[in-house]
């Protein structure tokens, strides 16, 4: 049971932001069920591209450019855009599904400069050749692309999947997998699916005037399924690797209770789990890096963190269990002293709610926030201001309220 007392609320604002979200097109080469951006415009330029980098450097003080889209990879100018990032001295990440990623491309990238990678893989993506395949089926296709990272080296990398009613049972193949890879995965994400629905569901623009939610990629006709909660992903994930913990959260822009994000970090050695860092490490890995570089901080630049972590343990309750457990473990099998400490995150989350007074229930100091005409707007919610100006309100049908 997530108690927010027991973690870290991450201290991040609009101005102080570890993550500036940039788009570089709305093109994508699959296609997501849990997809929030229509293809509308195509790829930006390399010269907008630039202002945008430029503009997040001056308002959000980043620690890192999340590459994103529609599909980043497929953009022509994505080596050049990571090696500008690179020399303007943050962190270049891309956020791909992967599928255009080759050897060739994976080199040049890091050459230009590259952190890493947040990989999203799961089953509702309509793939070509891996259709109607289950989260473990899956895991065969997320090792290819971890082998793939490794053995270029250097390069950070997380796999995120959204997490459908249909597939939270799946969670722990992900999770079990995950675990077996503590030196080639820096971290999972998981993200729970959320829409609206066209049957039970009128939108209204800031005028008040009926919009056509159709228009928006993340509207479907019906959905009659219970959506999943942040929490119970925290809970299935504590029941397949009890030694998981949740360190800092994100609560809610409206409700008080929401867990929009919640982040956890194991410690673990090549393939086996120590344990958790707690909230005092969290705060100590946030603050000291802001006191240290100025920014907050999201990546680390290396998973290898070493046996220094144990270092926190006496403010530390969850590093001593990790500790002891390392302990235990290097008594059993001597030559596991040898080998690395790693850490491996596990973020959990929670997208958008609509409440039933038609606003939305959003992430508290939205770390996905991105540019839209020059002012920062949520990603997950930014087609609403390119098809209708503003953030739509959307209530029940039934409750007849709007004027149109
Ligand atoms: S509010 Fe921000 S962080 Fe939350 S889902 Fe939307 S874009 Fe992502």
């Amino acid at each position: 049971m997530l108690e927010k007392k027991d973690y870290y609320r991450l201290p991040w604002s609009m101005n102080d932001n570890p993550i500036a979200w940039i788009e570089v097109t709305d093109i994508c080469n699959i296609h997501c069920d849990g997809c929030y951006r229509q293809h509308m415009t195509g790829h930006k330029s390399l010269e907008q591209l630039k202002e945008e980098v430029l503009f997040f450097k001056k308002w959000r003080n980043p620690d890192n450019f999340s590459i994103a889209g529609g599909e980043p990879l497929i953009h022509p100018d994505i080596i050049e855009l990571v090696a500008f990032m690179k020399e303007q001295g943050v962190k270049p990440v891309i956020l791909t599904n992967a599928q255009a990623l080759t050897p060739e491309l994976l080199h040049e990238l890091k050459k230009a400069g590259l952190a890493g990678f947040t990989m999203h893989i799961d089953s509702h993506q309509n793939r070509p050749n891996w259709l109607n395949k289950t989260e473990k089926d899956l895991n065969e296709l997320r090792q290819k692309y971890a082998d793939m990272v490794y053995a270029e080296g250097g390069l950070y990398l997380v796999f995120n999947s959204t997490v459908y009613p249909s597939t939270y049972h799946e969670i722990p193949d992900i999770v079990r997998w995950g675990q077996e890879q503590f030196e080639k995965v820096q971290g999972l994400v998981f993200i729970t699916y959320r829409t609206m629905t066209l049957d039970d569901s009128i939108g209204t623009d800031k005028e008040d005037h009926q919009v056509d939610l159709s228009k928006l990629s993340y509207v479907r006709d019906s959905f009659d399924e219970k959506f999943v909660t942040g929490p119970e992903v925290y809970q299935i994930i504590k029941e397949t690797c009890p030694e998981y913990e949740a360190s800092g959260y994100l609560g809610g822009s409206i409700r008080h209770d929401s867990y929009k994000w919640t982040i956890g970090a194991l410690i673990g050695g090549k393939n086996r789990v120590y344990g958790s860092v707690g909230k005092k490490t969290m705060e100590l890995a946030q603050a000291g890096h802001h006191w240290f570089t100025g920014r907050y901080l999201a990546y680390l630049s290396t998973a290898k963190i070493g046996p220094k972590i144990f270092l926190v343990g006496p403010w530390d309750e969850e590093v001593r269990k990790a500790w002891k457990n390392r302990a235990k473990d290097i008594l059993r099998h001597p030559s596991h002293l040898f080998e690395s400490v790693n850490m491996q995150s596990i973020g959990i989350i929670q997208a958008p709610d609509l409440l039933p007074d038609g606003r939305a229930d959003m992430c508290d100091s939205c770390p996905d926030i991105t540019i839209y005409e020059g002012k920062f707007v949520n990603s997950c919610r930014m087609d609403e201001y390119r098809q209708f100006g503003g953030f739509v309100s959307v209530l029940e049908k039934k409750e007849d309220v709007i004027s149109s």
